[in-house]
């Protein structure tokens, strides 16, 4: 049984390798690999005796593919071990310890390319080398010769052999593949396999075309030149006219390691490159010395890995759902997978054209990438994994709430449900009423909303108001106590007294956003006279177009919508503008804001006493107690962070207008 599970993903591995590393076109994640590696090596380390001598923990990875010269390298180019977490990185750190005491490491960003090995005579570059399988590695020097940043020859004419990374910028990745497209071929899976494939080019011209870069980070032989820390050594290779990375920092203790870490993985989507983690090294030769290696690893080092930004999962059912302007939406159901961070079993496939284009299939193998960094979305199938009992999609005729048959308007992608009884708009309509940026009404989530409305209680806007007359029904129901319904009632009556614009934007008038629903509401001041409205006096307004205008003149001149506010309006609800002063209070009041990415005509520091004069306390980490997260410019993982909670986000623009 072991020796056969063994066996089984020492044969997942081999192909995988053969895949990355000589075809340059993986059809499993690195995640997906991490995840078989660590399941072999705990296997092996229970049971020793079923270890098979080519398994791929004790080799590096890759091969020497035919057609290039071979080359050998006199001390092996090996891999790292990794880490995925930080008790990982304490335990690496112990085991540091127990040869060094009082360690001190050098954090440098892991390059997401292949690594190099360039030999120089005399400061002449004369070959330049793939890892290969860490013993035996493909010349290369016709392609290496052809990247601009590396120098053919040094600031000093010494025979020296430097290591470091060759990767492809993401612009050009980006290129390179819109070029491919167009010339129907096939695509790279990520910018390391396009940098592969490059460099493993007969004709240097097309390594040349390719824009390469490299980063070198390693001398063999260092103490040969006097150098005794890691450090020095970067120094030295700079000195010499290589490109070293920047961002390179050497800590004193975990804690800064970890602060590291936390930066970069904020940081990380702002780079020109790509990069998969964190190398974490022993700054004191000596001391790496008394480390030493295993057959695959330095013990010295570890690559710290980051959460998966690109996973690959089964598509198992396309279902349908509807939301509250009628809008009809496949969605992907999946495999639960694990995507920076949270786990994710259902995704937005938008539209028919959107499934249609990417071909996506029920029992497809798909790929899932944050796109944006926010949003999970399926970005393409992989076809070469398909079985043949794969089911072609077809965009539903039916609203799958009410049955009614779909409408698709003219130049549109979507379909609508066109049933204004359709009980799944009326959810969705409700929700969004209560919702943090419309009613604030706090406690009503989707299934609660959705529940009270399947028991009756919730049927239009100004049945919210009439929950109070059956608290002590409410109150027995299962999963709620007296003091949550009483909460929850609170916090209606609470909501009477909003600003006209946080009713505006609830009604769900198309076209009427938040912004747009406080450049009415301070225009027309009262509910009353925005019925009366006429186009032309909207489309006058600064920033009321003709879509918006015609939508609320639409609105207004329906009459079961001057009902719905008419009904709204007995029950107490506030219908005026309640001007600058109190909405400015409002928005920022007892609330937590955080600010992220770079603010443009303000400091950060003016941000938080602006905040604070009004009555708001500010924060550095996004959690579920955040009620704002202001965004700059190149926002990092506390914008994903905040968009998954669901978190109001408000540009700088929005955070500036709200100050006014
Ligand atoms: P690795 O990529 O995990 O780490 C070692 C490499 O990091 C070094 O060889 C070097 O090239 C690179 N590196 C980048 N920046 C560095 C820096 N600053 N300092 C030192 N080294 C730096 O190891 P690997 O052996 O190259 O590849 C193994 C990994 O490749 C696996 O863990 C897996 O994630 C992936 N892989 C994936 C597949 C697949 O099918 N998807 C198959 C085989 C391997």
């Amino acid at each position: 049984m072991v020796q056969d599970r063994i066996d089984e993903i020492i044969e997942i591995l081999n192909k995988a390798s053969y895949e990355y590393y000589v075809l340059d076109k993986p059809t499993i994640t690195d995640q997906e690999y991490d995840k078989y590696l660590k399941e072999l090596i705990k296997l092996e380390e229970k049971y020793p005796e079923f270890k098979r001598p080519n398994s791929p923990t004790v080799r590096v990875g890759g091969e020497a593919v035919e057609g290039f010269d071979k080359v050998t390298h006199e001390i092996p180019m090996l891999s790292l071990s990794n880490v995925f977490n930080e008790s990982e990185i304490v335990a690496f750190d112990e085991r540091v310890r127990k040869e060094v005491s009082n360690p001190k490491y050098v954090c440098e960003l892991k390059i997401d390319g292949l690594s190099v090995s360039l030999l120089y005579k005399e400061g002449k570059l004369i070959r330049g080398a793939t890892r290969g399988d860490g013993i035996t590695g493909e010349d290369i020097t016709h392609n290496v010769r052809t990247i601009k940043n590396i120098p053919l020859t040094l600031t000093e004419p010494i025979d020296i052999e430097v290591r470091g990374e060759i990767y492809m910028p993401k612009e050009s990745f980006k290129t390179l593949n819109e070029e491919r497209a167009r010339n129907e071929m096939d695509l790279f899976a990520n910018p390391r396999n396009a940098a592969a494939g490059s460099v493993r080019q007969l004709d240097p011209k097309i390594a040349a075309s390719r824009n390469l870069s490299s980063f070198l980070y390693h001398l063999p032989n260092a103490t040969e030149y006097g150098i005794y820390s890691h450090n020095q050594a970067l120094e030295y290779m700079k000195k010499l006219g290589f490109t070293v990375n920047p961002n390179i920092r050497k800590v004193n203790n975990i804690s800064e390691l970890l602060d590291f870490i936390a930066e970069w993985t904020e940081n990380r989507n702002q780079l020109p490159y790509e990069i998969d983690g964190i190398v974490i090294k022993l700054d004191d030769l000596n001391e790496q010395h008394k480390l030493g290696f295993t057959a695959k690893y330095p013990r010295w080092a570890t690559a710290y890995k980051f959460p998966a930004m690109e996973v690959y999962t089964k598509l198992r059912d396309i279902k349908f759902s509807v939301g509250r302007t009628g809008q009809v939406t496949p969605n992907a159901i999946l495999e639960p997978v694990t995507l920076a961070g949270s786990t994710i079993s259902k995704t937005t496939l938008h539209n028919e054209d959107y499934v249609l284009s990417k071909n996506i299939r029920i029992g497809d193998i798909v790929s899932i990438k944050k796109a944006g960094d926010v949003i999970p979305e399926v970005v393409r199938v992989l076809e070469e994994r398909r079985t043949g009992n794969e089911i072609p999609f077809e965009m539903t005729k039916n609203c799958p709430i009410c049955g009614s048959l779909l409408v698709k308007k003219e130049k549109e992608a979507a379909y609508y449900c066109k049933n204004e009884h359709c009980d799944a708009k009326k959810i969705e309509g409700l929700i969004h009423y209560a919702s943090r940026d419309a009613m604030n009404i706090e406690g009503f989530g989707d299934s609660i909303v959705e529940d009270f409305y399947n028991m009756g209680y919730l049927k239009s806007f100004s049945d919210y108001y009439s929950l109070k007359n059956y608290k002590e029904e409410l109150m027995e129901l299962e999963g709620f106590g007296t003091k949550s319904i009483q909460n929850l009632l609170d916090g209606i009556e609470e909501s009477k007294n909003n600003s006209l614009e946080r009713l505006i934007f609830a009604l769900g008038i198309r076209h009427v956003g938040k912004k747009t629903a406080k450049i009415l509401a301070s225009y027309f001041k009262t509910m009353d006279i925005l019925e009366e409205a006429q186009y032309e006096e909207l489309v006058n307004i600064y920033d009321i177009g003709a879509m918006i205008a015609k939508s609320v003149v639409d609105y207004f001149n329906d009459e079961n919508n001057r009902r719905i506010v008419e009904l709204l309006r007995n029950t107490g609800v506030n219908m005026s503008y309640l001007g600058k002063e109190v909405s400015a209070k409002e928005e920022f009041e007892g609330k937590t804001f955080v600010l992220t990415g770079s603010l443009e005509s303000i400091t950060r520091e003016e941000a938080k006493e602006k905040i604070e004069a009004v009555g708001g306390k500010t924060s550095s980490t996004v959690s579920s107690k955040t009620d704002v997260v202001v965004v700059g410019a190149n926002p990092g993982s506390k914008y994903d962070k905040a968009k998954s909670l669901g978190i109001t986000i408000w540009t700088e623009s929005d955070f500036l207008d709200m100050l006014k």
